[in-house]
């Protein structure tokens, strides 16, 4: 996995994920974090611009969540 640093995408501009952020525990629940998973994985897959701070904090520390979205990712890849 290579991680490409760049400019910070607009999406973190949004008032919804400021206050996310913000928030003392920005970690997402497995719960959320299944939830945002599928658009997560095809933005991860056809928008590499894309990056969604909660759910690499979550995944970052979360190695089931983790898994998870690898192998979807892996399956949107091959597909
Ligand atoms: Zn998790």
């Amino acid at each position: 996995m290579s991680q490409t640093p760049g400019p910070r995408p607009d999406v973190l501009t949004d008032p919804a994920v400021e206050s996310l952020l913000q928030d003392t525990t920005p970690w997402l629940s497995c719960e959320e974090c299944f939830e945002r998973m599928d658009t997560y994985a095809e933005a991860a897959v056809h928008d590499p611009q894309h990056l969604d701070e909660a759910m690499t904090a979550h995944l970052r520390g979360c190695s089931a969540c983790d898994e998870e979205a690898q192998s979807l990712i892996d399956l949107l890849r091959a597909s």
